[in-house]
């Protein structure tokens, strides 16, 4: 392939929107362009990047046993209606309507449309189990694309299904994709960790995320530092370093707190720390309002509240919301006497006393309070976030929090799926059972742009040779020199011949904007060939991964760079 304005538009500018490496190194790499917020053309050696990956994911897929299906983009409505989620998956999902004014969507997920398939199938117990995976484009209206490939409104997926007669045999699938995923990852450069996740909207029992460490990565995971427990904050359980509220119970007392809505300057009024305050947050939730109550030094959870709730669809009250519920003290709301709005207690707030809470009263407090005697913290429920310092629930060790970028997550779908599409089997008496089910997914393109997160420096991607593009550059420097050029030829199809592809730059360049060029696309190898092919019959080659450079014998330069790729990381 030849290195042109046209096949690798390299770009010296950083894209305005770009905040994050990879999004930016992979414009101006020239492989990849924008085409609207979220949606992106992939150019010649963006393809065959992303198609190394997939290919990757592909071989390891099919090692586990799981037939490779293509299944549609544009889904109709009904299985959708059917499982309930056309209604769940709100405005995220891309809707249309045909001529017919039939409705259909851009598939951000396929279970609906395979397990109609399986249904129809009418399988018996000896048909089972099977795993079915395609790697496709999916679709997402995402409010706020963002960071290139990671956050897209249109993305590229692995997705794959199973299908069980037991538990058991789920069990053993899901153990399969979890190998299947470890090994993905270590072929393609990625040191990932695993976590325990929340099943979201897919529903389900057990999930485990494959998260890649970054600071970018828009999940906050959790670790212990004793033992092996690690999960994603958003459902992550723990103990508790303080003892909230455990001053000695004093009689309740109402105290003229003017103005003060904020948990700090109530402690600090108070001459007292946040840990002795209750922490009032107030949503909506189908235009009714949710009082949330967390202690003074946590925030709330949304992912635990939205568990709680069984819904997504809340946000916390906006200004312009709370005229509509002139009962509530906003800013002062407190759980003594609070009555007609639903509430929601965090379990640490079980037994506590002399604490500060909301008097339910513009510009009051109470202090003194205890509950059980002076409110019931009912219903309690986990909804309070995690911190630095928190401990283990498992084993009492410190609790590290770090980010990290999900690639990949697998779940175990139970019945979600196959009893609301009446996916059944027959078991061997005869009797029609539901199928058990599990799904496995890998977000492709995301998985290619967290490769370039991981490897990367100032000057380029750095791409580790199991998903680079192409293996090796070729430099021309004399343009002009019949000499350098036909040597340049000459190596690119015996490298060609061992099945080694070649970008061949043989533009009219100065060689500092080649070489430039070349550390920003970043193929493992670089092969620079210029007047030392004259004056002592070599040539140099560079490996970007390390920076280090040898000098080739031009004879022997393709047995020494095929070696040396074999060694490039
Ligand atoms: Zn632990």
């Amino acid at each position: 392939m030849r290195f042109s304005h046209v096949t690798v538009p390299t770009l010296r500018e950083k894209p305005a929107d770009a905040e994050t490496a990879s999004h930016e190194l992979l414009i101006r790499a020239g492989m990849m362009r924008p085409a609207a917020a979220g949606i992106y053309s992939f150019l010649p050696l963006g393809a065959l990047a992303l198609a190394r990956v997939e290919n990757i994911v592909r071989d390891e897929m099919n090692a586990a046993g799981a037939l490779e299906v293509a299944l549609p983009t544009l889904h109709p409505s009904e299985p959708w209606i059917q499982s309930g989620r056309w209604q769940a998956y709100g405005p995220e999902m891309m809707r249309m309507k045909d001529r017919q004014g039939r409705e259909f969507c851009l598939g951000p997920t396929a279970e609906e449309v395979i397990t109609s398939i399986i249904a129809r199938s009418a399988p018996s117990y000896r048909d089972l189990p099977i795993n079915l995976y395609q790697i496709q484009t999916k679709f997402r209206d995402e409010i706020r694309p963002r960071f290139g490939l990671m956050r897209g409104r249109e993305f590229r997926m692995k997705d794959a299904y199973s299908f069980h007669t037991s538990e058991e045999d789920l069990d053993r699938e899901f153990k399969a994709m979890y190998g299947a995923y470890v090994s993905i990852a270590k072929r393609c450069s990625l040191e990932t960790s695993v976590v325990e996740a929340a099943t979201g909207l897919i529903g389900g029992s057990e999930s485990s995320e494959f998260m890649v460490p970054s600071d970018i990565g828009e999940d906050v995971l959790v670790h212990c530092e004793s033992c092996d427990y690690g999960a994603n904050a958003e459902m992550e359980k723990h103990r508790p370093a303080i003892k909230m509220g455990e001053a000695a119970a004093g009689s309740l007392e109402e105290v003229h707190t003017p103005g003060m809505t904020s948990i700090e300057e109530v402690a600090g009024f108070m001459k007292t720390a946040q840990t002795s305050v209750i922490k009032c947050v107030l949503y909506v939730s189908g235009n009714e309002p949710v009082a949330v109550f967390v202690p003074g030094y946590r925030d709330v959870s949304e992912s635990k509240l939205a568990m709680h709730l069984g819904t997504d669809d809340f946000h916390p009250m906006r200004e312009d919301e709370i005229e509509r519920y002139p009962d509530l003290a906003v800013g002062f709301v407190g759980p003594v006497g609070l009555d007609g709005v639903k509430t929601v207690f965090d379990s640490e707030l079980k037994g506590v006393k002399g604490v500060i809470c909301g008097a339910n009263r513009s510009d009051y407090h109470l202090r003194g309070v205890e509950e059980e005697r002076d409110f019931n913290a009912e219903p309690l429920f986990d909804v309070a976030s995690v911190q630095e310092g928190d401990l283990c629930f498992k084993c009492g060790g410190a609790l590290k929090l770090s980010r990290g970028i999900e690639i990949g997550h697998i779940f175990k779908l139970g019945l979600k799926y196959s009893e609301p599409l009446n996916a059944v089997f027959s078991d061997k008496s005869g009797e029609l059972k539901p199928i058990i089910m599990g799904t496995y997914g890998i977000g492709t393109s995301r998985m290619l742009a967290t490769v370039v997160e991981q490897h990367h420096d100032e000057a380029g991607i750095k791409w580790p040779r199991a998903v680079a593009p192409l293996p090796v550059e070729i430099i021309v420097l004399g343009t002009e020199d019949a000499k350098q050029v036909e040597t340049a030829l000459k190596l690119q199809a015996d490298l060609k011949d061992r099945g080694l592809g070649v970008l061949y730059d043989d533009r009219d360049l100065s060689p500092g904007i080649k070489f430039n060029d070349a550390d920003l696309v970043g193929l493992p190898l670089q092969v620079v060939i210029g007047k030392k092919l004259a004056s002592d019959g070599t040539v140099d080659v560079k490996t970007r991964y390390t920076g280090l450079k040898s000098a080739f014998e031009v004879e022997s330069a393709a047995d020494m760079i095929t070696r040396a790729l074999d060694e490039a990381p």
